[in-house]
């Protein structure tokens, strides 16, 4: 296994609408709200030109279709597009044929509108795991460079603590390699904690992050930041379902901002495909 070291932190961001996640699947009410991305992500563009930082967007093809110019408008600005796939569903639902064509059809959309090679991928809930590692091997058969689909957690529910927590090089059966760069964990003793994305951002304490990102640096790996346009939406519609979607959904939005600028002043972020290209043994740039 190779690993990656960088002199950047991967910021990424996962584009889909407010209503999309697997949390409101099979609740209606949401229709009358229509979508609220636009704003959402032209607050997360703004936030990145003032920090005159870059960062790697997967976007839900279903979502590209629908809002290509929201994509167009992502990539002019110089970010890094990647593939969220498709259809958002969950990759152990999926059988291998359904999968390869989930993500070849985001693929191929995606740089239709770009008009540049899509790299990376990454999957709805972070859901390749050991029941799913075949979707690594065909990712590598579409020609994607990297996967960002593995939690290194047993406390997420795809999860797994045995997962390589770092950037890495996987060989894969088929003779392919492709790079993985897992989400975020803070390491305590033999425990991964999720740490600095999404739900696990804005609920803890600023200080579990940035303390998780430094034990990434302190190894010279780049650690890994990911969060939704709606993370920053404190004025999203609050729809009725359960009491443990609402708090993972609702608690603490108008947190994510304030952390994201903190991380922006604290650390050295920059996409995935930069990192990838620029690796380097150097130690990473601590602000
Ligand atoms: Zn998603």
């Amino acid at each position: 296994m190779n690993e990656i070291n960088s002199d950047f932190h991967a910021l990424t961001f996962d584009v889909e609408d407010w209503y999309q996640g697997f949390l409101y699947r099979g609740i209606g009410g949401w229709e009358k709200y229509g979508s609220r991305e636009e704003k959402n992500v032209q607050k997360i563009l703004d936030i990145l030109d003032t920090h005159n930082t870059k960062a790697t967007f997967f976007v839900l093809g279903s979502f590209a279709e629908a809002n290509p110019e929201i994509v167009q408008l992502i990539h002019k600005k110089g970010h890094e597009i990647a593939s969220h796939g498709h259809s958002h569903v969950h990759v152990p639902k999926l059988t291998p044929k359904d999968f390869r064509e989930d993500i070849k059809r985001s693929k191929n959309f995606l740089e239709d509108i770009t008009n540049e090679k899509i790299i990376g991928y990454r999957a709805a809930s972070w859901s390749i795991n050991k029941d799913s590692y075949w979707g690594l091997e065909i990712l590598a058969e579409e020609n994607f460079i990297y996967d960002s689909s593995i939690f290194p957690s047993s406390f997420h529910p795809f999860g797994s603590n045995y997962f390589n927590r770092f950037p890495h090089q996987i060989n894969l059966l088929n003779n392919k390699k492709i790079y993985e760069f897992p989400a975020q964990v803070l390491s305590i003793g033999k425990i991964k904690f999720p740490a600095a994305g999404g739900f696990y951002l804005r609920a803890l304490p600023y200080i579990f992050s940035k303390y998780a990102i430094k034990q990434s640096a302190k190894k010279n790996f780049p650690a890994m930041v990911y969060l939704h346009p709606y993370d920053l939406d404190p004025d999203v519609p609050k729809l009725k379902t359960k009491f443990t979607f609402r708090i993972i959904r609702y608690y603490n939005l108008n947190k994510t901002e304030v952390y994201l600028k903190m991380l922006l002043k604290n650390f050295t972020f920059s996409s995935i495909k930069e990192i990838i290209e620029k690796k380097s043994s150097n130690k990473l740039i601590e602000k």
